[in-house]
């Protein structure tokens, strides 16, 4: 039995800077509550590490406006890696709030750039998945970014005198994303098109594509709640469709029936699992299959 790590495995960049800064400020507010406004990565056991250190994560359902508004006048609130409504900044101020964002600066920087092509007039196609909140905040920018839901395939034909410029989540499926935008090019010939899928994100959807022939098992590690965990399970049952994909968050999910009669097993993770996670994974799967 050959068992392998794809890699690269552990937090990407924007995951460890974030991870670290919400930890460092909650060591300089010791004695206060810090509030994170949604879950800082879509990773549970890292949420349950933030909360084991008094961070609480406010990742239910409810709006920005609203967790903001559920809190105390002066609380600690922290943005997440996926970017927000800056709109929403104003609410919190006026309610006297210590704010602190740590949001992905690859994330900064798309949008950044969306209201940069705004302000020259731009309209805006923005590929992402609906309700992710990475697309939520940049769609929040301006009324002229239309989504394409990466997800549905829904999108709404726009007719428009002004430059069209196309931008995307970070986290996207990179070979469907290049099939979407082949697509809006013959809707939008004169659109200019800003790839922003993510190293980080890349490199491992690429390490999946190249895995060897003979591979039966791939096991994803990594969150349900993950986009570029999802994605990752998503290309591997596409491109090795003799081999059987699992996605699984922690060694709980391993049993000994994925492994019957199977020979080549490869582990990939997404870039908000912990490493340690993964080597519960790689260790349980090995006692099993010993
Ligand atoms: S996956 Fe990419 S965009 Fe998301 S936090 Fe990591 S580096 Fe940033």
């Amino acid at each position: 039995m050959k068992i392998e790590i794809l890699q690269p495995v552990g937090y990407c960049s924007g995951v460890n800077n974030a991870i670290l800064k919400a930890i460092k400020i909650k060591k300089e507010h010791s004695n206060k509550p810090v509030y994170i406004l949604g879950s800082l990565v879509h990773n549970s056991h890292v949420i349950d590490s933030l909360e084991s250190i008094g961070i609480t994560n406010l990742a239910d359902n409810t709006s920005l406006e609203e967790k903001i508004s559920s809190l105390n006048d002066g609380s600690i609130i922290i943005f997440t890696a996926h970017g927000h409504d800056e709109k929403v900044d104003e609410i919190a101020r006026n309610k006297n709030m210590i704010i602190y964002d740590c949001v992905c600066p690859i994330v900064k920087a798309n949008m950044s750039l969306i209201k940069e092509k705004i302000a020259s007039n731009y309209n805006i196609i923005f590929v992402g998945i609906k309700n992710h909140p990475e697309t939520t905040a940049c769609l929040s920018i301006s009324k002229y970014i239309h989504l394409y839901d990466a997800k549905t395939n829904v999108f709404e034909e726009f007719d428009t005198k002004k430059k069209v410029f196309v931008t995307n989540q970070t986290t996207l499926n990179f070979k469907e994303l290049e099939d979407i935008f082949n697509y809006i090019k013959e809707k939008y010939p004169d659109a200019e098109f800003n790839n922003e899928i993510c190293p980080a994100t890349r490199i491992r959807q690429e390490s999946i594509l190249k895995i060897d022939d003979d591979v039966d098992t791939v096991i994803v590690v990594g969150d349900k709640n993950s986009s570029n965990t999802k994605r990752l399970f998503e290309i591997s049952s596409f491109r090795n469709k003799k081999a059987s994909t699992y996605l699984v968050s922690s060694e709980d999910d391993i049993n000994t029936e994925m492994f019957n009669n199977k020979n080549h097993i490869v582990i990939t993770s997404g870039t908000s699992t912990p490493r340690e996670v993964i080597n519960s994974v790689y260790e349980k799967i090995s006692k099993i299959t010993k």
